[in-house]
């Protein structure tokens, strides 16, 4: 495979931008090699600047659910375009967008558009903290929240990929206000509620994680930390930013029949463009400005351009939900082929997934929590990831991301997808 421009475009990267990216995992550091440099995407495939073509499994790192480049979300962004880009003044879209979050996820009653994330979580965490008088919050090893202060303790994605999951910077107050419990385990939550009595604004976690590799949330914990909320008059949020409309229409808690106080969304709500949102019980959101005292703002929010495309991509759902049954057959009968081939060569991984979401962790037995993910071989992840890589498919380049199948991926790539995958698994166990 020639990578000509690819390298070349890194080695002037590397000189201005830190690691030559402008987020960490896109460098490739883990599994080595050069990170290639995308020209185009149209469906389930990426183009990359040497004009090599890759079956994507990484799906903008979630947005794409309907693939690369779909008609009716250009098609919103191009008429968006036509009445200008920015007016720092609210617009009709902004409410459409509104009705339809809180129509799809019944919970959220009112919601706050931001521009990431990252925005999403450390302004639910500021509002639980306004809302409930108390400062101290608890989120699971391995769960990723963006990359806010409060949230890089024992944090998963690029932070677990680089050994970092606590990083410098983030200041010792800071750092003892969050406190972390184990992923699974209600007794790692009821220790530390006990021992900060009365002192826990919120709870936060991923119903399922997908950032330490995919991890589901068993539905006696989940449930079982929606009744302690309730009991110590806790904030729980749920950090849908990655299910939230890839597992179902109203994400994890429609699949676990879960209400969560606030959710926090991105990815999917904002069809490829920079859109995050934070909603839920009205009491707690009227708590923000200007209706409220707890401040929250930004120049960009609800940027009509963003907006346009998540409408359409809500839209689209709210008309198609027939997709999450699709892509729940599809994704489940790739895992099977994936198993089948294992199987045949005497190696049992585990190999998780819930819906569109999976992971292939290179370590045996059941993968239920952090200290489970790592367990995983990452240097044979690093074989897989290049073994594929080289023929045409574009996994996400560390062990501990999420891979995406999207409504786009075809049978014939799928299947093309696990042959490679055997002939990778065989040289990697090939002396075993
Ligand atoms: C991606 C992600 C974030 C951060 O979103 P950004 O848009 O990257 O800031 C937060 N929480 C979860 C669960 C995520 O998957």
């Amino acid at each position: 495979m020639n990578i000509e421009n690819s390298i070349k475009l890194y080695q002037r990267a590397l000189e201005l931008i830190p690691g030559g990216v402008n987020s960490p995992v896109r460098a490739f550091k883990s599994v080595g090699g050069n990170p290639r440099f995308i020209k185009k995407g149209f469906g389930s495939k990426i183009y990359d600047v040497d004009g090599n073509e890759y079956i994507d499994f990484i799906g903008g790192w979630g947005p794409h659910i309907f693939g690369h480049k779909p008609d009716f979300i250009i098609k919103a962004i191009e008429e968006a375009l036509e009445n200008g880009t920015s007016f720092g003044a609210p617009t009709e879209a902004e409410v459409r967008i509104a009705e339809l979050i809180c129509e799809l996820v019944p919970s959220i009653e009112m919601v706050r558009l931001v521009n990431s994330g990252t925005e999403a979580t450390m302004s639910a965490i500021r509002l639980a903290r306004g809302f409930t008088q108390k400062d101290k919050i608890i989120k699971f090893e391995g769960c990723y929240h963006g990359h806010s202060d409060s949230f890089l303790i024992k944090a998963g994605s690029g932070a677990l990929t680089f050994g970092v999951p606590t990083s410098p910077g983030v200041t010792k107050g800071t750092a003892t206000d969050t406190l972390t419990a184990k992923f699974n385990d209600i007794n790692s939550v009821k220790d530390l509620i006990t021992k900060n009595k009365g002192q826990i604004a919120a709870i936060i976690i991923e119903p399922v994680a997908g950032n330490m590799g995919v991890i589901a949330g068993e539905p006696d914990f989940l449930r079982a930390l929606r009744d302690i909320c309730n009991e110590e008059g806790i904030v729980l949020i749920f950090d849908e930013v990655m299910t939230g409309f890839r597992l179902a229409k109203g994400g994890a808690q429609e699949l676990y029949g879960i209400k969560p106080d606030l959710t926090t969304l991105g990815k999917i709500i904002g069809g490829g463009m920079p859109v995050g949102a934070f909603g839920g019980r009205k009491e707690i959101m009227l708590m923000l400005a200007p209706s409220g005292p707890v401040y929250q703002a930004g120049t960009l929010s609800g940027n009509p351009i963003a907006v346009s495309a998540g409408l359409a991509s809500l839209e689209y759902i709210k008309n198609n939900l027939q997709v999450y049954n699709d892509l729940e057959i599809k994704s489940n009968n790739f895992v099977l082929k994936i198993k089948e081939k294992l199987h045949q060569i005497g190696k049992n991984l585990a190999l998780n997934r819930v819906g569109s979401m999976l992971c292939l962790f290179f370590c045996k037995g059941k993968v239920r929590c952090f200290e489970d993910a790592l367990n995983s071989d990452t240097q044979k992840f690093s074989t897989f990831f290049n073994y594929l890589l080289n023929k045409g498919i574009y996994l996400p380049p560390s062990q501990y991301e999420a891979i995406f199948i999207s409504t786009a991926h075809t049978e014939d790539e799928l299947n093309y997808t696990v042959e490679k995958m055997e002939e990778a698994f065989k040289i990697i166990f090939k002396k075993e």
